[in-house]
């Protein structure tokens, strides 16, 4: 008898280090670690203690014997009506080259490389190459402004960043070095060399002289020893991604070695039913999790085929994606209910043209998934439809429909179960008493987490603790997000309990986007709340304060108001809506009420307002939505 679901998870809790020691044997491990878990120094955990590996190893030179002619990466750009297919010997090559630019330009060992680059192979080659020498990378994606680049820069503090000359979406050219440049003027601790991919896209792309350097030209002349893989320690971090917190600075999620290589193996085996040989398609980006987890690392290290997209769910046709699927014989595929949503505007007939039939699933994840657009998916794909829940934090999935080891029936909008080594629970958002069935609470993890798991915040454990696990009396990991469980353990996910908005399955700070309107000259005081949107999920709406000296016209404040956040943060967190308010709610003590600004921007009702400080702002914020 197969093992079940619930005998698997039972065993991953009860019997957690064999069950993990039992996972790593997917890994090359160049030596063997001494203990599985050292939880020596609660909520810190550390896996596979004194174990020596490299990531990079583990997805290329480990697979040659095997798989050398195998695709690694087919890269489809359908801005560029493009496709490249590098297979493990050529994608291994790539990486030799690159590997050797970075050791000759000083990278080692726990060196940081910063990566600004648009959906394109020679990303993943850069990020194979940076941990293959034991270097620690953090890709910052592409579409965040300089001022957001320059933060992540001197938090890094990077030896090296590597661009392009320029980005495409939509047939729109984003020039990216010129974004790279003011980002380098605004840190302090700039890294003292650029390299650049020189797409050809955009042609007054110009170099900073004794700074930056052409990366292919570099490359090309690097056909020298092989570069033999660092090997290093298991919690050995191997990148740091940044991500929104409530508080303004984003968070640096440190991620380890060894953990992280067996849980995104075991992720694709136990969860998505990925088999090597096979083809994967994440659709998200590499600037997110979902693509450092599902486009980069996890195909690769268990021997697939990954698909590198550029471009939309709906350039030049809605029919794209299927017919991508069709063409690469995609068998796993993973995208956003957001995307499902954009195509969901469109005759399902594109849908339907292409022939599916090597898909065997699509994994949705990053926001909540609402039942109409799950039906909608679902009877016209006519593939399994699984919604999935994980965060930046976890790296891999904590709550699923585990297919890899039992599909259990599909209750349309749950994420269903908790995933093995993930011992969550519902509870009371101030006791951290632990909830019954059928009752709203926040979802919590009882650590230590499982392998894959963030080791702490980048250069700051007391931020760790306190973001993480300081809101409770009891030890629990903090995940952010309301949910709620039924009579059979299926989970439902109702959004974030912090201020903490989801625009497209992309999570950004309240905080930050209010501290970038509030740099504009004019603006006194601003609050960004998220409101329900009918694609994105949530959009942003931001009230604000101008200052009495102010002379702008509306019209010019909100332009202006949406520039700024272009400028500092970029222009996904661009506000959907601006309102002048002459004051914004606040308590006594002088917070500012955005749970009642929320509910008033969707029209409900703003709850007990008791504490106010000035009851006129609430009716300021009323007359504004109301377009008043
Ligand atoms: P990120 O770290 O940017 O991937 O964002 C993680 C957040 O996205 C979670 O904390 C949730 O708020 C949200 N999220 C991810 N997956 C789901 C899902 N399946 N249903 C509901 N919310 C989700």
């Amino acid at each position: 008898m197969p093992e079940t679901y619930a005998q698997r998870f039972r065993r991953s809790i009860a019997e957690r280090e064999s069950y993990w020691a039992e996972e790593a044997e997917a890994i090359h491990w160049h030596r063997r670690w001494e203990r599985v878990l050292d939880y020596d120094r609660p909520p810190f955990a550390r896996w596979f203690v004194g174990g020596e590996t490299n990531l990079c190893h583990n997805m290329l030179d480990r697979h040659l014997p095997e798989r050398a002619d195998q695709r690694a990466i087919v890269w489809v750009s359908a801005e560029l009506g493009k496709t490249e297919v590098w297979s493990y010997r050529e994608l291994y090559a790539r990486v030799q080259r690159y590997a050797a630019v970075f050791r000759d330009l000083g990278v080692g060992k726990g060196d940081r490389i910063i990566i600004y680059l648009p959906m394109i192979p020679e990303a993943l080659a850069a990020m194979m190459a940076c941990v293959r020498l034991g270097a620690i990378h953090s890709v910052v994606f592409g579409g965040f402004a300089p001022a957001n680049l320059a933060q992540r820069i001197d938090d890094a503090r990077p030896k090296l960043i590597v661009t392009a000359d320029a980005g495409i979406r939509a047939g729109k050219v984003t020039p990216y070095k010129p974004l790279v440049d003011r980002a380098l003027e605004l840190a302090r601790h700039p890294p003292a060399r650029l390299l650049l991919i020189r797409r050809g896209l955009d042609p007054h792309c110009a170099m900073k002289a004794g700074r930056d350097l052409d990366l292919a030209e570099l490359a090309e002349g690097k056909t020298g020893a092989p570069i033999e893989p660092v090997w290093v320690e298991s919690s050995h971090p191997s990148y740091i991604l940044y991500t929104s917190g409530t508080t303004g600075l984003p968070k640096g999620v440190q991620r380890d070695t060894g953990g992280s290589a067996v849980s995104l193996v075991h992720s694709l085996r136990r969860v998505y039913d990925a088999r090597p040989g096979e083809t994967y398609w994440a659709t998200s980006d590499i600037g997110w999790v979902v693509g450092h987890s599902y486009i980069v690392y996890a195909p690769l290290l268990h021997g697939m085929t990954t698909i590198v997209y550029e471009g939309t769910p709906v350039t030049p046709d809605p029919g794209i994606w299927w017919r991508i699927v069709e063409e690469h014989k995609v068998n796993v595929m993973f995208s956003a209910p957001t995307a499902i949503r954009i195509l969901r505007k469109q005759d399902p007939k594109y849908m339907r043209a292409a022939d599916v039939g090597s898909l065997r699933y699509l994994f949705l994840a990053g926001e909540p998934l609402d039942e109409p657009t799950y039906h909608w998916v679902n009877d016209n794909l006519k593939r399994t439809v699984i919604n999935h829940y994980w965060q930046t934090e976890s790296g891999t999935p904590m709550l699923a429909n585990c297919a890899g080891v039992e599909l259990r029936p599909i209750k349309p909008g749950s994420p269903s179960f908790p995933v093995f080594g993930y011992d969550l629970k519902v509870v009371e958002p101030v006791t951290g008493r632990e909830l019954p069935p059928g009752e709203k609470g926040v979802l919590v993890a009882k650590p230590p987490l499982p392998p894959g798991a963030l080791s702490t915040v980048w250069g700051n454990d007391q931020r760790f603790l306190d973001s993480y696990y300081g809101h409770f009396p009891e030890l629990l990991y903090y995940s952010g997000d309301f949910a709620i469980r039924d009579q059979d353990n299926y989970h439902f996910v109702l959004g974030r309990a912090d201020e903490v908005i989801n625009v497209a399955g992309h999570r950004l700070g309240t905080g930050e986007i209010e501290e970038a309107i509030s740099g504009h000259p004019a603006v006194a005081e601003a609050a960004a709340v998220g409101v329900h949107d009918e694609i994105k999920g949530q959009a942003v709406v931001a009230f604000v304060v101008l200052k009495n000296e102010a002379r702008l016209t509306p019209a010019e404040a909100e332009a202006a108001i949406k520039k700024q956040v272009d400028d500092v943060v970029g222009p996904i967190a661009r506000p959907r809506e601006v309102h002048l308010v002459p004051a914004l709610p606040k308590t006594r003590s002088g917070k500012v009420i955005r749970r009642a600004i929320q509910a008033m921007a969707e029209g409900r009702d703003a709850g007990d307002l008791s504490t106010l400080e000035d009851p006129a702002a609430v009716a300021g914020i009323e007359k504004a939505v109301k377009g008043g």
